[in-house]
């Protein structure tokens, strides 16, 4: 039986993790790990990359490695689409080249990117997460002559919050005589506004109104970018010097050929055992997928807890293909929401409660983060 899973998530990393841990030896079956990169990044702890909390090798996992160490095969490449009549995956190479893998039972954790408008390619996108720190050098090369720098950050969500707080950490130590101010842009009416908590918005609104370099703008629509400004629906140009766009997920570009069920934006449907609703060779996890019973946000901790109910149920596939008695994964309705401020303090919130920023939250976070590495060294 040949296992393959497409894109190294969260949820496959810890997976094949799973399988090596246990000593399970998959008697008889292949297994293949197709990512475009040898390596995956951890995004928790990117944030703490651009504070310089971190090195990006502390956030980084050596996926080829994970994936020879449980005895499979790891090939680098893009994989671009499924064909369920050969039951397939073809994939392109590093050098453009095509290679076409085949499956018994496939499991995608692609994750997902960026909502895109014309004249992203000026920004720095937080999707792929892998190239974030790599753009940010990029552009700090850009403002090195610049005594007045104006960093625009698109989306108000947490990954918007927690990067506008490190960047402005990261600068303040590089840049000590720079002068740069921050305004964040949001289509929404407040801060963090898709978790519905006043309270952590309020107290994120707190930190903004009382720094003079920190400006919010809300129920404003980024409608395109130019190299120097952005274009709001009501006309206005807003310039800037850096851009920073992390306004909510997409589908990642990948074709699944006709049948596979998505939904309206394109993320595959999933029942309860994570398996595709209309191909039940095909399970999926993280950003990807679209949960059936209600919307989970797009979070690396769903990842991570799906990655025990995947295991599971890969193991059951395998040993009963026909007649598998799947296991249901239930998503929490909670969990702790921690944003590093890049200052060695951060903010949490919990079931609407919202706290900090502390230094005894940034350690929780860097300690949950640092335990959650720590397992693949
Ligand atoms: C700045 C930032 C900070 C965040 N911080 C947190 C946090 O603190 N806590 C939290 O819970 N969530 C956080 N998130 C959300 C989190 O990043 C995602 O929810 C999580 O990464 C999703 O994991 P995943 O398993 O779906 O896939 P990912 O971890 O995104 O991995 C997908 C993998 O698939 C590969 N891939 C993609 N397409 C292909 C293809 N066609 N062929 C082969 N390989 C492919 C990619 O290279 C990548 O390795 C943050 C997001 C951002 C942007």
């Amino acid at each position: 039986m040949q296992i393959v899973f497409v894109g190294a998530g969260h949820a496959s990393s810890l997976v094949i993790h799973r399988f090596i841990a246990q000593n399970k030896q998959i008697s008889g079956c292949k297994v293949t790990l197709i990512n475009e990169n040898r390596t995956a990044v951890y995004s928790g702890m990117v944030p703490g990359v651009v504070a310089g909390n971190y090195a990006i090798d502390d956030a980084t996992l050596d996926v080829k490695r994970l994936m020879e160490d449980a005895g499979g095969e790891f090939i680098c490449a893009k994989a671009e689409f499924i064909n369920w009549d050969t039951k397939s995956v073809t994939c392109k190479s590093i050098g453009d080249s095509s290679i076409q893998v085949h499956f018994d039972i496939i499991i995608v954790d692609i994750g997902s990117t960026n909502k895109s408008v014309p004249g992203i390619q000026y920004a720095i996108p937080t999707r792929p997460i892998s190239i974030l720190t790599q753009r940010v050098e990029e552009y700090e090369r850009r403002i090195e002559n610049i005594e007045n720098v104006k960093c625009i950050v698109v989306g108000a969500g947490v990954a918007g919050i927690e990067l506008l707080f490190c960047l402005s950490s990261r600068w303040k130590q590089k840049f000590p005589n720079k002068h740069i101010t921050f305004q964040i842009i949001d289509s929404n009416a407040d801060f963090c506004s898709s978790l519905n908590s006043i309270s952590l918005g309020n107290r994120i609104k707190s930190i903004f109104d009382n720094n003079r370099e920190l400006e919010y703008t809300f129920n404003a629509r980024v409608e395109s970018v130019q190299e120097d400004q952005v274009v709001l629906k009501d006309g206005t140009h807003v310039p800037y010097n850096v851009l920073i766009w992390a306004c909510g997920a997409a589908p990642v570009d990948f074709s699944f050929h006709t049948g596979v069920e998505l939904d309206t934006d394109g993320y595959i449907k999933v029942n309860e055992n994570l398996q595709s609703i209309s191909h039940r060779e095909l399970f999926a996890a993280g950003d990807c997928i679209r949960f059936c019973t209600n919307g989970i946000p797009k979070s690396g901790v769903y990842a991570v807890r799906e990655a025990p109910i995947l295991f599971q149920n890969i193991l059951l596939m395998i040993e009963h293909f026909q007649e598998p008695s799947l296991v249901p994964y239930k998503p929490q309705s909670h969990f702790l929401k921690l944003i590093n401020m890049g200052d060695n303090t951060a903010i949490a919130e919990w079931f609407g409660m919202s706290f900090g920023p502390w230094s005894i939250l940034y350690f929780l976070k860097h300690y949950i983060d640092t335990t959650f590495m720590k397992q693949f060294r």
